[in-house]
């Protein structure tokens, strides 16, 4: 963190210093886990599920930490007391935030693609200026003031993924960090089980789009109705990516490759230029056209962006990973996550993939949780679709994912087939028995079902 004293932190916190000196100085990280508290850092006792992070101030103080937020005195240990250490971990971020005018913040949200697009985004403005993005999907009250909290003078650009459950999460998110430039990818059906409806969802993340400061610009997706009428909720300039012809970052001439890696033709006003991604599957082309919006919000020329594209590596892990063993089967590992879009995404690129190669796909899907009362039909419609897709085998394993067994056997004639499976050792059995040589296998679920396990055991089959 920038150097602030005790003093003017507590001033920002609403705190009370006990054992400390006003003068006192924070120039260190700021962590919520002691193991990696270091000396001049602050360390946030955060009250978890299974452990009180105030159990740890003292190892951190131990460590060399200037002070700890706590809700109680420590004894030994300098600490700021505040009634919520949450809350004062956003409102000191806001706070050093605001420090930095030089700052150029990207904000971004979406149902599905955060952490892709963010990736993406980081890797082109790198380059030009150094960056903060967090790692991994570090997007919500904690992750992000942590994220904020770790540019500097010297920091041209934070990049911030903003994650929301609920109303006013992204007001709050963008509230610590004013975005300069605000990015939404798309409004899907993910946590729509908390939500109610799909423009709940549009409402909740249209609040990045207020917060866009101003002389900022709104990055909105023409191809997605309800982010497009986003454009009605700022006085901001607006920028638009997709394919539609209207964009202002704009793909066509889209082609997948037989490694499920899209190329198409980049086009910003005047300029042309190929795009060749090294990323997997076709939803990417609309988060490269994000990413590439927000580098031209951001000053980059369309040449550069062009290039970064074509540059650009995949950074997070277990996202449409693509393996071919020895035996010759290849296993696409996407069991991360799912939700209704992504696994989508994933069943279109499996099937571009294996008609480029002429091969046998097998589609391998768990359980998509959070959905709420739309699970069963959510389910069902991902069963229907393998079946349109003309996915040549579809395994669905575990009971909440049953919905798409009954819906690809209810839609009609197909000459392929579905096969339910109770658990993940009886779908490996059935693999083990019928997967040859050429195959394509897409392995996807939500993290707690578990499916990653079953993409593991594949490839350790080698
Ligand atoms: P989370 O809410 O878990 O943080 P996220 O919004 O950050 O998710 P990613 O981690 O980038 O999203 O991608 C999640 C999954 O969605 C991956 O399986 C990825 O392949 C797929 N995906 C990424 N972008 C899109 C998109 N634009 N449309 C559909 N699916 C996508
Ligand atoms: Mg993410």
């Amino acid at each position: 963190m920038i150097p602030v004293s005790c003093g003017e932190i507590a001033d920002a916190v609403r705190g009370e210093l006990v054992g400390v000196e006003p003068t006192a100085v924070v120039d260190g990280a700021v962590v919520i886990d002691s193991r990696v508290a270091e000396p001049g850092g602050l360390f946030v006792a955060v009250p978890g599920e299974h452990v009180d992070g105030h159990d740890f101030v003292g190892t951190a103080t131990a460590a060399g930490v200037t002070v700890s937020l706590t809700t109680r005195p420590v004894e030994g240990c300098p600490c700021i007391v505040v009634d919520d250490t949450q809350r004062a971990l956003g409102d000191l971020a806001r706070h050093v935030i605001a420090k930095l005018p030089d700052l150029t913040v990207i904000g971004l949200t979406g149902s599905t693609g955060k952490t892709s697009a963010k990736d993406l985004i980081g890797q082109l403005v790198r380059p030009y200026g150094e960056t903060v993005a967090p790692e991994g999907s570090f997007n919500n009250e904690l992750g992000h003031p942590l994220t904020a909290l770790r540019a500097t003078a010297a920091t041209k650009y934070l990049v911030a993924e903003m994650g929301a459950r609920h109303m006013g999460d992204i007001r709050f998110l963008s509230a610590i960090t004013p975005p300069a430039v605000g990015l939404v990818l798309n409004v899907g059906t993910s946590h729509i089980g908390e939500f109610g409806s799909q423009d709940n969802i549009a409402i909740a993340k249209g609040e990045l789009i207020e917060a866009v400061q101003p002389g900022g610009t709104a990055v909105l997706n023409a191809d997605d109705h309800r982010v497009a009428a986003m454009r009605s909720r700022t006085r901001e300039k607006v920028l638009t990516f997709g394919q539609a012809p209207e964009a202002d970052v704009r793909a066509t001439d889209v082609k997948i490759d037989g490694e499920g890696r899209p190329a198409f033709t980049l086009h910003i006003g005047a300029f042309s230029g190929n795009v060749q991604l090294q990323l997997i599957g076709e939803h990417h082309v609309s988060n490269a056209l994000a990413a590439g919006a927000v580098a031209l919000a951001v000053g980059l020329t369309p040449e550069q962006i062009a290039d970064g594209l074509n540059a650009a590596q995949r950074v997070s892990a277990a996202r449409m990973e693509l393996t071919e063993r020895a035996d010759g089967v290849t296993i696409i590992n996407d069991a991360f996550n799912a939700n209704p879009d992504s696994t989508r995404a994933a069943l279109k690129s499996l099937v571009a993939i294996g008609r480029s190669r002429g091969a046998r796909t097998w589609a391998v899907l768990g359980e998509m949780l959070e959905l709420g009362d739309t699970s069963q039909e959510a389910h069902d419609a991902i069963g229907r679709l393998a079946v349109r897709l003309d996915v040549n085998r579809l395994v669905v394993v575990g009971e909440g994912a049953k919905p798409m067994h009954l819906g690809a056997s209810l839609e009609g004639s197909w000459g392929n087939e579905s096969v339910f499976v109770e658990t993940i050792p009886e779908a490996l059995e059935l693999l083990r028995a019928e997967l040859r040589a050429g195959d394509v296998v897409l392995v996807k679920s939500s993290k707690a079902a578990k499916l990653r396990s079953l993409a593991d055991a594949l490839l350790e089959e080698q």
